[in-house]
């Protein structure tokens, strides 16, 4: 998961394949691997990530044609209703980017930070906090579970803002990831300089998960003492240039600690500027939005601050996917755990076609509490994976990033 479907390389155009999926063509980069016309591969996020013997690749597409174009109809059937705004968005989902949902596993290696935002459970100052860092080992252990067990195919590693992980050691780890497994690895470590971004890029990262979390400088100022929002977006911009595939957004719902922390106040977050971040959130070029609700962590000096609720998280993801109808957009694990039982079927429902799920290790896991009771934080991963196909084959997605429209 994702699950890439193989496809034949029909085409080699410069740094591009042309790959063919069931008759739909789709281009990605090779200059992760670099396949020959006729060979089947694995793309990813629109990159090459491993090219697959064709006796497999044929017996893997057998099995998918007919389970793929059977989700393709329930898809169909599900999306025609467009009295609601959550119905109107799911069609257009459906009309522009098919029934594919991307599913990428998520590794939280660290939960030590430098930083202490005014929102983040494991601030520097949360001192009741029992601190963790996974060994190299670990971490590549645990990248061989998801890749070679659960099958996973784009991974992200994210950590607190932690330079007890140089820019050396970073770059090794992504190195032996890449040098050991067919996996597409996307970055979320906060802020470094551009020159570590580009070692770890030519190190074999392709991805950085990188939020702005408000688009309001003063706000920005105030939950992030630590860094300038003109800092941040310039980093989301040089990773762009640098060739990353972004995946940022934003905070739903912080508010303005300056007013009262139960109320948004003039810099606390409203429909307003929801919108507008929404708007930077594309302007960013990122790939896949992600923006979550701000939930309440009672050792921060937000802890009295009330987050938003589930309907005005499906609203804002309806609305983004009405606004950019071939954006990627994120059913995050902070809007499932506002209701852990419908919150992922409700925003598959509203316009949202991907998601993430937790590898860290169950010890770990635990301890990386940007917020408190994290769905699935408990959960067993492969069990979580089952619930979650079933829920994705009920509502005819097919997890991938390849979909049919
Ligand atoms: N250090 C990296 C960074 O700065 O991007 C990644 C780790 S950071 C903990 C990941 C994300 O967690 C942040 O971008 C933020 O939006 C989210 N987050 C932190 N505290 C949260 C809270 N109380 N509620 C919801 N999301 C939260």
């Amino acid at each position: 998961m994702c699950y890439a479907i193989p496809g034949k390389v029909v085409e080699l155009n410069g740094r591009h394949a042309v790959i063919d999926y069931f008759g739909e063509r789709r281009q990605a980069y090779t200059d992760l691997t670099r396949p020959s016309p006729g060979d089947y591969v694995y793309a990813q996020g629109g990159f090459v990530i491993q090219t697959v013997p064709a006796q497999e690749a044929l017996a893997i597409l057998a099995d998918w044609q007919e389970l793929f174009f059977r989700l393709q109809q329930t898809d169909q059937k599900l999306a025609q209703r467009k009295r609601t705004l959550h119905e109107q968005a799911n069609a257009v989902r459906q009309q522009f980017q098919g029934n594919s949902c991307c599913v990428h596993g998520i590794l939280e290696f660290s939960n030590y930070c430098r930083n202490n935002c005014l929102y983040c459970g494991i601030r520097k100052d949360n001192r009741k906090l029992q601190r963790y860092r996974m060994s190299e080992q670990e971490i590549l252990q645990a990248v061989e579970y998801a890749v070679n067990q659960l099958g996973f195919r784009a991974l992200v590693l994210q950590s607190g803002e932690d330079f007890w992980y140089s820019e050396a050691k970073l770059c090794r780890i992504v190195r032996e990831i890449r040098a050991r497994f067919s996996v597409l690895i996307f970055l979320s470590l906060g802020e470094r300089p551009r020159a570590t971004y580009h070692k770890l890029y030519e190190a074999g990262a392709r991805g950085a998960l990188i939020r702005f979390e408000t688009s309001d400088a003063e706000q920005y100022k105030k939950i992030k003492p630590e860094s300038t929002l003109a800092d941040r977006l310039g980093l989301i911009k040089d990773l762009r240039d640098l060739g990353y595939l972004i995946i940022s957004g934003f905070l739903m719902g912080l508010p303005d600690p300056t007013a009262g922390v139960a109320q948004s106040g003039p810099r606390g977050q409203n429909g307003r500027n929801v919108l507008a971040d929404i708007k930077r959130t594309a302007e960013s070029g990122a790939e896949m939005f992600s923006f979550g609700p701000f939930i309440p962590h009672p050792e921060t000096p937000l802890a009295a601050a009330r987050g938003p609720r589930l309907a005005t998280v499906l609203n804002a993801i309806a609305q983004a996917r009405l606004m950019y109808p071939t954006a990627k957009i994120l059913v995050t694990t902070a809007l499932e755990t506002l209701d852990p039982a419908q919150g992922a079927r409700a925003g598959l429902m509203a316009g949202a076609n991907s998601l993430m799920i937790n590898i860290t290790p169950q010890k770990y896991r635990r301890l990386y509490e940007i917020y408190p009771n994290r769905a699935g934080v408990e959960d067993d991963t492969p069990k979580r994976i089952d619930k979650l196909l079933e829920l994705l084959h009920a509502l005819g997605r097919a997890p991938t990033d390849i979909g049919v429209s």
